[in-house]
């Protein structure tokens, strides 16, 4: 399949190729140098074909549980922040020597999901990041676990690939994984389950929230794979899943005509940084459900959601939380950030904005702040 008659290779594309903390260890959870390697070659490979690459690497954690020589991987999130920081300089180490073995030179960048959100923040990372890819720089990314911790939590990297290729206005995002793609069932359970080779943008599989969890040395799992395909396909982006011990995975996912694991294609709609975050990234805190009208005005009009289509306010949360919109059969319609409490919409529920009091907010959730489903 790479014969140049149906190789997409010589089209430049920017890349962001994120590797998993299961599929850079070995069994014992021991930072493996050949996977390394053999990253490490194929980069040098994409950047002689004239690609840019961006590299998300995990693999912290499980070097600082290797270098303290812990028995096994502690579960508190306070030790795994500060076993990141012991791991995060070692595992730079391998990655300096490995790309220099292949001629090139890493850069060590650690962000944290606000980075993506706050818009100075978002501005930097940027353009520092575009001066290393001019610099001719690899840069080498992950999450600052010593004072974020939501990639320990859920998602291993994942969710910050995804948020970098939005960024970044990435051609592809490669996640590669111990796991072949998304299969129609989960492989180990079910014997006919099969590989999906492509999924198209809006195709309803996007939405299945795969239900297996990750390995015991990585926190991702398909379900924060199937998060970053989302969030990356809404941005336009292609997304491959295939599994990181395949032979020159990387090259042939970068390949458009050279299906490898699962391919999930970008979709035409863009969103801002904003938006995209609301909708897929951040932290849902509570929720509001909503009457018919109001289902309607949040669809087929351009409102903001009021006070009076409110029937029921669930959960605890503050101003600028982000919460869900339920319709009363508990479709999600939107997602966005409250613009008052729980407390307060919990007042002025079912209210119309001349009988609210004087102090209350005049919307639950306004419409710029807001994603709305369809
Ligand atoms: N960013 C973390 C790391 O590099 C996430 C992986 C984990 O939770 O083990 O180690």
């Amino acid at each position: 399949m790479s014969a140049d008659t149906t190789s997409s290779l010589r089209e430049r594309s920017r890349v962001i190729v994120k590797i998993g903390t299961s599929s850079l260890t070995d069994d014992n959870g021991v930072i493996s140098h050949s996977m390394i390697a053999s990253v490490c070659r194929q980069i040098a490979g994409l950047r002689e074909l004239g690609h840019e690459v961006v590299l998300v690497s995990s693999g912290a954690v499980a070097a600082g549980v290797a270098a303290l020589q812990l028995p096994a991987r502690p579960s508190d999130v306070q030790t795994l922040q500060a076993l990141a920081a012991v791991g995060q300089s070692r595992l730079m180490e391998v990655y300096n020597v490995e790309f220099h073995a292949v001629g090139l030179i890493a850069a060590q960048v650690l962000l944290v999901p606000n980075d993506f959100v706050d818009r100075q923040q978002y501005l930097h990372a940027r353009a520092t990041l575009e001066r290393l890819l001019e610099l001719g720089v690899v840069p080498v990314v992950n999450e600052n676990d010593t004072i974020a911790a939501d990639e320990i939590r859920f998602g291993d990297n994942d969710r910050i690939a995804a948020l970098l290729s939005h960024l970044l206005r990435a051609d592809v995002l490669v996640l590669l994984t111990d796991i072949d793609g998304l299969y129609t069932a989960d492989p180990r359970r079910d014997p006919a389950a099969t590989l999906v080779a492509e999924v198209a943008a809006g195709d309803p599989l996007l939405s299945v929230s795969a239900g297996m969890t990750g390995t015991s040395r990585g926190s991702g799992g398909m379900a924060s794979k199937m998060a970053a395909a989302r969030i990356a396909s809404a941005s336009g982006v292609r997304t491959v899943i295939a599994r990181s011990t395949i032979d020159d995975v990387v090259r042939r996912a970068v390949d458009r005509h050279d299906l490898v694991g699962t391919t999930f294609l970008g979709s035409d709609r863009h969103y801002s940084a904003r938006q995209l975050w609301l909708a897929h990234a951040s932290e849902v805190l509570g929720s509001v459900v909503i009457d018919a009208g109001a289902e309607r005005a949040l669809v087929d009009g351009n409102g903001s959601l009021l006070p009076a289509g409110v029937v029921d306010v669930v959960g605890d949360f503050d101003e600028t939380d982000t919460i869900e919109v339920v319709n009363q059969v508990g479709r999600v319609v939107a997602r966005g950030a409250a613009t008052m409490s729980s407390v307060q919409a919990r007042a002025s529920r079912g209210r119309r904005t001349s009988d609210l009091d004087e102090s209350s907010p005049r919307v639950v959730v306004h419409r710029d702040d807001m994603v709305v489903f369809g």
